[in-house]
């Protein structure tokens, strides 16, 4: 960007000469405008514009927080120190002065491409890492921390909005005499069936969690204590269809309980709160026998 149509002609000839693809603008807003459009990048811009000027443009474009980086050149009138100090401190990375040689140019190209792809390849193992921070490994499952943050969103729009949801608390029943008769990895290999089978019986926008050892959680968006419970008591149906051999339980296949809690306008309870009612339930259907489904009730 340069409002000198010489300059901008020998900055768009080098560019365009080192392979690259270039886009260019006399004024300052185009500019800024192109740069929204397009998300170059590098940004090579002079300092004194019409519309915004380089330092507003390096500021601009550094308040855009993105994945991908753009590297910033300016180009300033020689001795201008305090411009380019000026213009480094708003988020250049390197400055060029005027008039432009091409040669200094393209040299600055190289070194953008360089902290460019480093940035990319950043972008990329931090959206990974965000990804397996998120993720249950043995199940692939969402875990607890995925969970946290989809249930606090779910929960303040179900506030703000007069809204309504249901947890569902599920737990493998005998479980550790399942380890104990079939050895740990039949019981890891267990795990990662029944979390298929929930993950696939679930709807689409229901979100199902691994929620720590033989426990899983259900999100059912929208539903209240009847629709959860129909939901449910399929799911633990599912479950018994599957017919895993266990013999340390008494209907000699795996089952599951489940306890289920619902956030109403009239029961307006704390996500956490809400948390501990589906516990409850889950606590009263394995005094109950285990294998079923029970709702928590309110006492009085
Ligand atoms: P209940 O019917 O009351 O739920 O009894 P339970 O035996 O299922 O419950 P308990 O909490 O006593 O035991 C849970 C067992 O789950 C103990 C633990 O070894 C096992 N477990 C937890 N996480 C894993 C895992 O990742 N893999 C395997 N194989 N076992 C696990
Ligand atoms: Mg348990
Ligand atoms: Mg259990």
């Amino acid at each position: 960007m340069d409002d000198d149509p010489g300059s901008l002609m020998v900055a768009k000839a080098v560019v365009e000469h080192a392979g690259y693809e270039c886009l260019s603008a006399a004024d300052g807003d185009t500019a800024w405008e192109l740069f929204q459009l397009h998300q170059p990048e590098v940004v090579v811009t002079d300092w004194v514009m019409p519309g915004m000027n380089g330092l507003e443009l390096c500021e601009s474009i550094r308040r855009v927080a993105e994945d991908s980086y753009t590297y910033l050149v300016l180009l300033t009138s020689f001795g201008s120190q305090d411009d380019v100090l000026a213009g480094m401190e708003a988020g250049a990375d390197d400055y060029v002065t005027k008039p432009l040689d091409p040669f200094t140019l393209r040299t600055r190209l190289l070194v953008a491409r360089r902290v460019t792809a480093l940035h990319a390849q950043l972008g990329k193992y931090r959206q990974e890492l965000t990804r397996q921070a998120r993720t249950d490994p043995l199940t692939h499952l969402d875990n607890r921390l995925k969970l946290t943050e989809d249930l606090d969103l779910l929960h303040g729009r179900s506030q703000r909005y007069g809204g309504r949801y249901s947890l569902a608390l599920c737990d493998v029943d005998y479980f550790k005499s399942f380890n104990d008769l079939q050895g740990h990895p039949a019981g890891d290999d267990a795990l990662k069936l029944v979390a298929k089978t929930l993950a696939a019986l679930a709807r689409d926008t229901d979100g199902v969690y691994r929620f720590g050892g033989e426990e899983f959680l259900l999100i059912l968006p929208d539903q209240g204590a009847a629709d959860a419970e129909v939901a449910v008591e399929r799911i633990r149906s599912g479950i018994e269809s599957l017919g895993i051999v266990h013999v340390g339980n008494p209907r000699e296949v795996l089952t599951i309980s489940a306890g289920i809690s619902t956030f109403t306008a009239d029961h307006p309870v704390s996500s956490g709160r809400l948390l501990k009612e589906a516990d409850d339930a889950l606590y009263s259907a394995k005094a109950a026998g285990r294998n079923r489904v029970v709702s928590f009730v309110r006492a009085g």
